[in-house]
């Protein structure tokens, strides 16, 4: 072994990117990703040392399960140690939610986890999974001038930009730049260099390892990590362990040791308004048995149906536990409860109002919430405020 190269880790899951042709047949097949540097031999230029672990059975992403999730994290804490950084390969499908899981299950994370994937199976000759893979391993390869990682955040790389993972959503089944974060700049642009963006709030390992901790308001609870936000490279990172401050108590090993939480609550769906949603529909699925939470996708700034016996419902549903959290149906912008009537009776009836953040990262972030079994207050704080950088504060 080379201790100056870079140990990357490739966890490969399933989905488009892992495809070749069969030079017989013609069929999709999976492909060995422990022959990548035969598939793509100028990566020696970049001084890694890959090592793959893939699933068993390879998944379609549209079949990922918050099991699959614990497997993804198990992998990750197997090779922590010995590993510099992750590369999740993943289908394009769901990537924003696994990226969301992630990035909420894997606590005081000090190292790069990239999600890459791709619209054209690696073995057709347009593909932009090989452009994909390689931007993904300069990455999560590179250090910044202390030697720490650029990035020690979960992410997701794709179309020559990097996301941090929980601020995505998958926006096109055509195009190349399939992911947008609407809400947050890019972390990275790839261009003939690649460029990181600097002072980028420190929630990101852009702005260096520490930073990161900063950010999640978890560490920052404990005053350690929050401070180390101010070694982050951006300078912006020490504000960011700040806000680290305002997030929940003492909930997080304050050791600052990174650990994968798999413990996820399950009974949590999604309702989204429409027009013409009648109450017997939402008193269906608000009784439904076990139910733990409720992402409700409103419109705009975070309005709902002002109809007494809608209100009345979901009032109902939070006086009996449940969690409900307003997320608004637009790609951009924020819920705010308090500027609209109809979101101000959401308000009274107890729904939590959940800035900017996406369904997909309110969804895992309330899986990963609720699966700590916290009591009621600390519970609603803790959706309340970014811990990962999911909403803009
Ligand atoms: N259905 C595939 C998946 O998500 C699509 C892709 O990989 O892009 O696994």
């Amino acid at each position: 072994m080379n201790i100056n190269k870079k140990r990357i880790c490739i966890i490969y899951t399933g989905g488009t990117i892992g495809m070749i042709q069969d030079e017989k047949s013609g069929a999709l097949r999976p492909f060995n990703f422990s022959k990548t540097n035969e598939m793509i031999p100028g990566l020696s230029a970049l001084n890694v040392e890959l090592s793959v672990a893939a699933f068993d059975d390879l998944l379609d992403s549209s079949n990922i399960t918050p099991a699959d999730w614990v497997k993804i994290a198990s992998m990750i804490e197997e090779h922590y140690d010995y590993s510099d950084g992750f590369i999740v390969l993943h289908g394009t499908d769901t990537m924003s939610y696994s990226a969301s899981a992630l990035s909420f299950m894997l606590e005081n994370l000090q190292k790069p986890v990239i999600f890459t994937g791709s619209q054209l199976p690696i073995g057709v000759l347009r593909s932009d999974g090989k452009d994909n893979l390689i931007n993904s391993i300069e990455i999560a390869a590179a250090v910044s001038e202390s030697g720490l990682p650029r990035i020690s955040d979960v992410c997701v790389f794709f179309g020559r930009k990097l996301f941090r993972g929980c601020r995505t959503t998958k926006y096109s089944a055509e195009n190349f730049d399939a992911f947008v974060s609407a809400n947050e700049p890019a972390l990275a642009k790839v261009g003939v260099h690649i460029a990181y963006r600097s002072g980028a709030s420190g929630v990101s390992g852009v702005s260096g390892a520490n930073g990161v901790n900063g950010v999640n308001g978890v560490n920052g609870v404990n005053g350690v990590n929050g401070a180390n936000g101010v070694n982050g490279v951006s300078g912006a990172s020490g504000a960011s362990g700040a806000n680290g401050a305002n997030g929940a108590s003492g909930v997080f090993n304050s050791d600052g040791k990174f650990r994968a939480e798999k413990n996820l609550a399950t009974n949590i769906t999604i309702i989204r308004m429409h027009p013409g949603v009648n109450d017997k529909t939402i008193e269906m699925l608000l009784s439904m048995p076990h139910l733990q939470g409720v992402i409700l996708e409103t419109y705009g700034s975070g309005n709902a149906i002002t109809r007494p016996s809608f209100l009345a419902l979901l009032q109902n549903a939070v006086q009996r536990g449940i969690y409900i959290m307003n997320v608004t149906q637009c790609l951009q912008g924020c819920v705010e409860q308090e500027k609209y009537e109809s979101g101000l009776f959401l308000q009274q009836a107890g729904v939590i109002g959940s800035g900017d953040i996406t369904s997909e990262a309110a969804l895992t972030k309330m899986m990963y919430v609720l699966g700590k079994k916290l009591p009621q207050e600390e519970t609603v704080k803790m959706l309340s405020c970014s811990l990962r950088g999911e909403i803009t504060q």
